[in-house]
């Protein structure tokens, strides 16, 4: 049994938090499970590219096609296929903070309508059929607003890629609201688990969306069939 379980959102809403969270508890449980993350801006070289990308090097968010900015993010993926592939085989479980559909999201909310839909399916074909990189069994969505999500980055301690408090994509809002509806529309469309992050005017827990997250998790790998 090898699965690997994807955590998505848009930047800000937990999914660093909870993906270790999760491979914690998963561990804890007695699965062997690991947990990897997306951009590997220091690993890889498409990932350091990544960061220059995020830091403003090749202008504003909007001044390269998101088709040419797919390629990074897949090429992140593509020079980390055999550690994928390798961990997936050490292991029963790998929890990935962000996965492809990061890239689907962020690209596709650069654009609309029947270019979105073009785009995605580009996207999906460059990374699974090209690529073939092993897709995710289970996507978690975790669903926080932008205004809180923003809220949870400004809390954020530094990252190695930027000395900035807030990268290209998290400052700005309006980007992060077209993201966020992207998400939303795959998750309708995909069979995704969503999780709402916010309870009324605040942001829930870590443990009581942790415990939501375990309560989808756990149950899903205990469907699986054994080896
Ligand atoms: P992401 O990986 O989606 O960008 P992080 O997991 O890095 O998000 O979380 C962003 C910031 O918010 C971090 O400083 C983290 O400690 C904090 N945080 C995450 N989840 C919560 C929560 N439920 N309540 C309060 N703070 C949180």
């Amino acid at each position: 049994m090898t699965l690997l379980i994807a955590i998505e959102g848009i930047d800000g809403s937990g999914k660093g938090t909870q993906a270790a969270k999760l491979n914690a508890h998963l561990n804890a449980i007695g699965h062997k499970s690991s947990l990897l993350s997306f951009p590997r801006y220091r690993q890889t070289c498409f990932g350091q590219k990544i960061g220059d990308f995020l830091n403003g090097s090749f202008g504003s968010l909007d001044a390269v096609h998101p088709l040419l900015v797919s390629l990074l993010f897949a090429g992140d993926r593509f020079e980390s296929k055999e550690l994928v592939e390798q961990t997936l085989a050490e292991h029963d479980v790998v929890v990935c903070d962000r996965y492809v559909a990061s890239n689907v999201a962020h690209q596709g909310a650069k654009v609309d309508g029947a270019e979105r839909t073009q785009l995605i399916e580009w996207i999906q074909h460059l990374e699974f059929s090209i690529y073939r990189l092993t897709p995710a069994r289970l996507t978690l969505f975790l669903d926080v607003p932008v205004d809180h999500a923003q809220r949870l980055i400004a809390a954020k301690s530094k990252r190695d890629y930027t000395d900035k408090s807030a990268d290209l994509q998290e400052a700005d809002g309006h980007y992060l609201a077209r993201v966020r509806d992207v998400y939303l529309e795959l998750a309708r469309g995909t069979g995704w688990e969503t999780i709402p992050c916010v309870h009324g005017s605040s942001v829930r827990s870590v443990d009581e969306i942790a415990a939501d997250v375990a309560s989808v998790v756990v149950p899903f790998i205990g469907k699986q069939p054994k080896p």
